[in-house]
């Protein structure tokens, strides 16, 4: 029963994805070392414009990373010292520190069990006077409830800067990130649904202005050569990153589509094994499944096993932020956040990649179904 778990299933093969475009790519990065422009150029504008075509919005502007898509987001939405954005507890460091060093307070909401994004009835009792942003973060891929939030932004004069970081591709209600907020930042660090081959990200928004600012602040404040309308920052998308970007987002839906099947899988298969809580998906969402996060009481101790059957998992993420030496100063302590600090306990990601063959997914079921049956 369990002969094809010997096999080792990688969490991410990354190899695998790229195998078929390897020659594509290094002849376009031969490109890039012939013409010798190594920041922007026609690489990043093409990206751009095919990134923003995907996303369906009008503008998207390459940047450095994730964080400073989002870093940079709140700055050019014209954040101040002080104010206050309102995040989720379940999420990566990385939201926390957008809003910290856009100058920002972060305000700490739990999450809800419908899609494990920040919880609108949380959000309301959070706004106060110096309230300004809504930080919502697309866990796992899965986005956000932008509906209620853009309703709640709308009466209380807040925007709303999405995280999106986990999310490309992903829909619900029929709106992508970007459609109901002012901006949404993603990250194309390697793992993620599109990565480059090194740090990479992107703002997409359909705010003229807001994508004009975002492009003087990514390099520097200037709006032209040696004008410098704003104090700016070297963080432009690299060239060469550019390029294998869009190499790569041609194959976005067909990669997203096979992240889909294999969550499918997963979810037909492990309904009902053992303790297993698996990943909720909200009515009229379609999430890009960035991770297949399941929950168990004991997830190292399943990790462990599995990694004893050559089969790789990931914990994302055992700290929130909130409980972090990082954000100590926040003053929150365990217990703050019920539902953020549950998943921080009991989440392990199983292996999930565009190329994963039904083979390597058995050999989770099995391996997992053992685990419970005796493990
Ligand atoms: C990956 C990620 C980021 C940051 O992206 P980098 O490119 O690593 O800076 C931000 N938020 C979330 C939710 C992420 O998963």
């Amino acid at each position: 029963m369990t002969v094809s778990a010997e096999v080792g299933v990688p969490f991410l093969d990354l190899a695998r994805v790229h195998a078929h475009l390897r020659d594509d790519i290094l002849s376009d990065l031969s490109e890039v070392i012939e013409s010798g422009q190594f920041v922007n150029g026609p690489h990043v504008a093409a990206f751009e414009s095919a990134f923003a075509t995907t996303c369906r919005t009008r503008f998207a502007v390459g940047v450095a990373s994730g964080l400073d898509a989002l870093r940079l987001a709140l700055l050019a939405a014209g954040i101040e010292r002080g104010d206050e954005v309102v995040v989720p507890a379940a999420t990566f460091a990385a939201t926390f520190e957008a809003v910290t060093q856009a100058g920002g307070v972060p305000v700490v909401v739990d999450v809800g069990p419908a899609d494990y994004a920040m919880d609108p009835q949380g959000v309301e009792a959070a706004i106060g006077a110096r309230t300004r942003f809504l930080l919502p973060v697309h866990l796992y891929g899965q986005m956000a409830d932008m509906c209620p939030l853009r309703r709640i932004a709308a009466e209380r004069g807040l925007t709303i800067i999405e995280d999106a970081c986990q999310a490309h591709g992903a829909e619900r209600d029929g709106m992508r990130p970007g459609a109901a907020s002012a901006a949404a930042a993603f990250s194309f660090y390697p793992g993620k649904n599109l990565g480059a081959m090194g740090d990479a990200g992107a703002v997409v928004t359909d705010n003229r202005a807001l994508a004009t600012r975002l492009r003087a602040l990514r390099e520097h404040g200037q709006t032209r050569k040696y004008r410098h309308e704003v104090e700016g920052y070297t963080s432009r998308l690299d060239t060469i990153q550019a390029a294998v970007l869009l190499r790569k987002l041609p194959y976005l839906a067909r990669w997203n589509d096979e992240r889909r099947a294999a969550a499918r899988f997963y979810t037909d298969a492990l309904h009902g094994v053992g303790d297993l809580r698996l990943p909720p998906v909200a009515p009229r969402s379609l999430p890009a499944w960035h991770l297949y996060a399941v929950r168990t009481s004991d997830p190292e101790r399943l990790g462990a096993f599995l990694a004893e059957r050559g089969i790789s998992t990931a914990r994302h993420y055992p700290e929130p932020p909130h409980l972090s030496p990082a954000y100590a100063w926040l003053g929150r302590r365990r217990g703050s956040f019920a539902l953020a600090e549950a998943l921080a306990d009991e989440s392990l990601s199983l292996p999930l990649f565009p190329g994963i063959t039904e083979g390597e997914l058995d050999a989770v079921v099995d391996a997992v179904s053992d685990y419970f049956a005796h493990g």
